[in-house]
């Protein structure tokens, strides 16, 4: 089940954290995975080996997903050197952390410009190459605080709900193509981005998981997996939550 063979994959944010285990999972499920990064060029290089270790196959491109032309541009480039686009996964994220009455007017721009222009302009992108194909995957990656709220996230907050509106708003423009749009969303998991939270504030989320523990990147990468799939051909606009029991 949930084999991808001859399939290709863009994960944005494919570097690092979330999107490294997704690129990974993808690849042992027999897609091609194309392992997006901004600066972490070292990092997409050890995911991409990662993946050529198990016998898989990916590559490295580079693109900012806040610059909306270079993001469609590349994505139009990765689809039309493979010769097709089967799954999206918009993973690349930022978060910025502050309370509203300290809240920037450019810490706002910049989360909506890669959280929310970036995932757009890349669906966008490949929109265009699944509609010809009548076929095609696009997962987004929400989170637990565009649901539930985080004080000192309302920034984040609203980035993370926004693309909840984009997926189900995807899934009912694109659904007589076939194409499938749904997004994950993520609780407390253990990346770069979860190890800014001070000590107390993470000993306090803990005792509100009712696993009793955070998560690892491969629990959400196997939801995305489910989703990026074809047995998943009957989801669409769905909220996928992995998150221990946090948010029911
Ligand atoms: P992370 O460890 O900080 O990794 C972020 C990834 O996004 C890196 O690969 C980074 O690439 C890439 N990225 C950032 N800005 C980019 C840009 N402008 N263009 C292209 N790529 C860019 O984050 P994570 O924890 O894995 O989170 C992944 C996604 O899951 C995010 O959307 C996040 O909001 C969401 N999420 C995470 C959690 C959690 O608990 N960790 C919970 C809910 C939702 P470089 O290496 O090149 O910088």
């Amino acid at each position: 089940m949930f084999r991808l063979d001859g399939k290709v994959a863009i994960v944005t944010g494919g570097s690092r954290g979330i999107g490294r285990a997704v690129a990974e999972a993808l690849a042992g499920q027999g897609a091609f995975v194309v392992v997006n990064y901004v600066r972490g060029e070292e990092e997409a290089k050890k995911t991409v080996a990662a993946i050529e270790a198990k016998g898989g196959k990916a590559e490295a491109v580079a693109f900012d997903v806040s610059d909306m032309a270079a993001t469609e541009a590349a994505v139009a480039d990765i689809a039309k050197r493979h010769g097709r686009l089967d799954i999206l996964v918009a993973n690349a994220g930022i978060a910025i952390d502050n309370l509203v009455l300290r809240v920037k007017d450019d810490e706002l721009d910049r989360l909506f410009a890669v959280n929310v222009k970036g995932s757009l302009a890349a669906a966008k992108a490949a929109i265009k190459v699944m509609m010809r194909a009548k076929t095609g995957r696009i997962v987004f990656l929400s989170s637990i605080v565009g649901e539930a709220g985080n004080a000192g996230q309302a920034g984040y907050a609203a980035t993370k709900a926004a693309l909840i509106g984009v997926t189900k708003t995807l899934a009912k423009e694109y659904a007589s193509r076939n194409i499938t749009v749904n997004a994950v969303a993520p609780g407390f998991i253990d990346t770069d981005m979860t190890t800014q939270i001070p000590g107390d504030m993470k000993t306090a989320m803990l005792q509100s998981i009712p696993l009793g523990r955070t998560g690892r990147s491969e629990e959400v990468a196997a939801a995305v997996t489910f989703l990026s799939s074809d047995e998943s051909s009957y989801v669409t606009g769905e909220v996928l939550r992995v998150n221990g029991g946090m948010l029911m």
